[in-house]
């Protein structure tokens, strides 16, 4: 088998129509642009007419998505491995289908990317492969979620249906999708391959009616007309909300700040020395650490603050950020363990979060399981609190750290932070600790801005508890 190229395009997206937002142009469909139109015609034609609209750029964010995509879908290849893969730049379209064309003449009983074209309707199939007595072949779309979407059902079947439309006689349409009951190091299940014939069947017969209708529509030089709906966010969000629905006025600024009575209750059963805590976590597709399976998330990076026990006393801060590549549990553990003793209350904002962090931690870490266990006994969550007891215009409706704690203590902004936000921390330390390495200079400032980043979240709860005790 010839090594994989990495093309721009996703092998294997969890959100099958960000996918046409790199479409060329060409009035064609592909199985993206496909399911794209069944979603809402308006919204194909302007991905297809307007590829360039500022709508379309990916974010930085559902790069990464692409890039695990792509990832999953080049392993898949090696659950079904010894193919012919149909290596040719993307927008090949002829060469990758006379490619694929030679493949199946060669007598290629595995084939990856294999490429048809058939009414308008280009397709390229993840994993292509002869059913074992040659009868038939196999169609396999690989995903990377971890279980079978509705949504998938039609992205399978315009394939299954350009295929028949070409001669291929496929005889099996599946799904091969990550299995969250795999644990690393025991990789050999880590995919499922779910039959979906049957529901490929029941709606196989509604593709050549609406591909020939997404074609008619495509012809047009206007967009047609769609009336705003539940069809906007489902089963994928529009990136044309804002041009249909009109951008929504921000909540107003001006109101008054309410403070609900038991709030000083809510705030007496805090011990001290109160301590707040923040982990940072990574949520690998592929698991790569002992015992973790697909998408479970994984502490890599903390932060510490633990008030001083009476006034006058000082603020101590820790910190923890794993190194490259090792499993970061052990040592995250000890450091945590380390950073707590002696810490009375140890307040997080949502506690489900850290809560379910630290369960899994003393799965991983049994020797520290009574030291984890302590600190789990001692969390205090904020956010029930500020839910119960505080309504502030400043919030805009919302009790996100990130919109409270700029509303209550304006010196704790994100916005202007390298790192503002959960998302972008959870890329960039994936990217960091299991990506390509980084350079020196370019790690070392990577670091700094993580450590920024998670030390302002301790910081927030700190800012926001401080703001409380002065109404209570
Ligand atoms: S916002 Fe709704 S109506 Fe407008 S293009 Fe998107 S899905 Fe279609």
């Amino acid at each position: 088998m010839r090594p994989a190229t990495l093309h721009r395009r996703p092998l294997a997206s969890p959100r099958g129509p960000a996918k046409a937002r790199r479409g060329h142009g060409t009035p064609h469909l592909s199985k993206t642009r496909f399911t794209s139109g069944l979603q809402c015609h308006r919204l194909l034609w302007w991905t297809v007419n307007e590829p360039t609209a500022p709508e379309l750029e990916t974010s930085a964010e559902l790069e990464a998505v692409f890039d695990q995509g792509a990832r999953v879908g080049e392993l898949a290849r090696t659950y079904i491995p010894g193919g012919e893969l149909i290596d040719l730049p993307y927008s090949d379209m002829e060469g990758r289908v006379d490619a694929t064309r030679a493949a199946i003449a060669a007598g290629e009983r595995v084939i990856y990317e294999a490429a048809f074209r058939a009414n308008g309707v280009f397709v390229s199939v993840d994993i292509l492969h002869r059913t074992p007595r040659a009868t038939g072949w196999t169609l396999t779309e690989v995903k990377s979620t971890t279980k079978v979407k509705t949504a998938h059902i039609p992205d399978a079947a315009v394939q299954t249906h350009v295929l028949r439309r070409v001669g291929l006689p496929v005889v099996r349409t599946e799904l091969m999708h990550l299995n969250r009951a795999c644990r690393h190091p025991d990789l050999s299940n880590l995919f499922t391959r779910a039959d979906v014939s049957e529901e490929v069947a029941t709606f196989l017969p509604e593709v050549p009616g609406e591909v020939n209708a997404q074609l008619t529509m495509l012809g047009r030089s206007t967009p047609p007309a769609v009336t705003t709906g539940r069809h906007c966010t489902s089963p994928y969000e529009c990136p044309f909300l804002a041009r249909c629905h009109g951008v929504e006025p921000s909540a107003p600024l001006d109101g008054e700040v309410v403070i609900r009575p038991g709030l000083r209750d809510a705030l007496a059963e805090l011990q001290a020395p109160v301590a707040h805590l923040d982990f940072e976590t990574i949520n690998p597709a592929i698991p790569v650490w002992p015992g973790c399976r697909p998408y479970d998330q994984i502490p890599v990076q903390f932060s510490v603050h633990v008030e001083p026990a009476r006034r006058g006393g000082e603020t101590r801060h820790f910190e923890w950020l794993a190194e490259r590549a090792d499993d970061p549990r052990p040592a995250l553990a000890r450091a945590l363990v380390r950073a707590l003793r002696g810490a009375g209350s140890i307040v997080v904002y949502s506690q489900p979060f850290e809560e379910g962090r630290l369960r899994e931690l003393q799965e991983a870490v049994p020797d520290l399981a009574e030291e984890l266990q302590s600190i789990i006994d001692r969390l205090f969550d904020l956010l029930p609190v500020m839910r119960a007891h505080v309504r502030h215009p400043g919030f805009e409706g919302h009790f996100s750290l990130k919109n409270v704690a700029p509303a209550l203590v304006p010196h704790l902004r994100y916005d202007e932070m390298e790192i503002g936000d959960g998302g972008t921390a959870s890329r960039t330390l994936e990217a960091m600790l299991l990506g390509p390495r980084l350079k020196a200079a370019e790690n070392q400032r990577t670091r700094r801005a993580l450590l920024s980043y998670c030390q302002q979240d301790t910081r927030a709860t700190m800012g926001v508890l401080a703001w409380l005790r002065e109404l209570a």
